[in-house]
């Protein structure tokens, strides 16, 4: 399943893709380039916004929050998505992580950093770094309390 975040999403775009879903998203396009590229990419459009809702011959999915964890859960929970492949994207081009060798990313990041992680990840699209214990830290603590809360979720119903 494809998304298209609308202008008022992007922080969600970026969670969606932090969780492994391929998740367009441009804070300049208006409403007819949102339209135009999902029709043309087949992607699902998550907006707030309901006349968007409402058209007709194209995928919406009309998120209802405005807390980014809770629109994260609303479409997780609400299309039955599996976060299997989280980390697996760049959180803010949406390209897809490739594993990277140590020696060759040695001179690109902190040497701190160097001698203290193990797995680093490149995005081929823009080329940023990635390990877990920084710059993902924090949102891997975000996803395991979100995973947890999506199966409380589930215990109750
Ligand atoms: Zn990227």
């Amino acid at each position: 399943m494809k998304f298209l975040a609308d202008s008022m999403l992007g922080r969600l775009a970026k969670w969606l893709r932090i969780l492994g879903f391929d998740t367009a998203y441009s804070s300049a396009w208006d409403d007819a380039a949102v339209v135009r590229t999902a029709r043309a990419e087949g992607r699902m459009i998550l907006t707030r916004d309901r006349a968007m809702a409402l058209r007709r011959g194209i995928q919406v999915f009309l998120v209802k929050s405005d807390e980014v964890e809770e629109q994260v859960q609303e479409v997780v929970a609400g299309l039955g998505l599996s976060t299997a492949d989280s980390f697996s994207r760049c959180p803010e081009c949406n390209g897809i992580l490739q594993a990277v060798e140590k020696a060759e990313i040695r001179d690109l990041v902190p040497p701190y950093v160097f001698s203290t992680q193990r797995s680093f990840h490149r995005c081929p699209d823009c080329g940023r770094i990635y390990w877990r214990g920084t710059h993902l830290q924090r949102m891997l603590e975000k996803l395991e309390l979100l995973e947890q809360s999506l199966a409380q979720n589930q215990r109750r119903e």
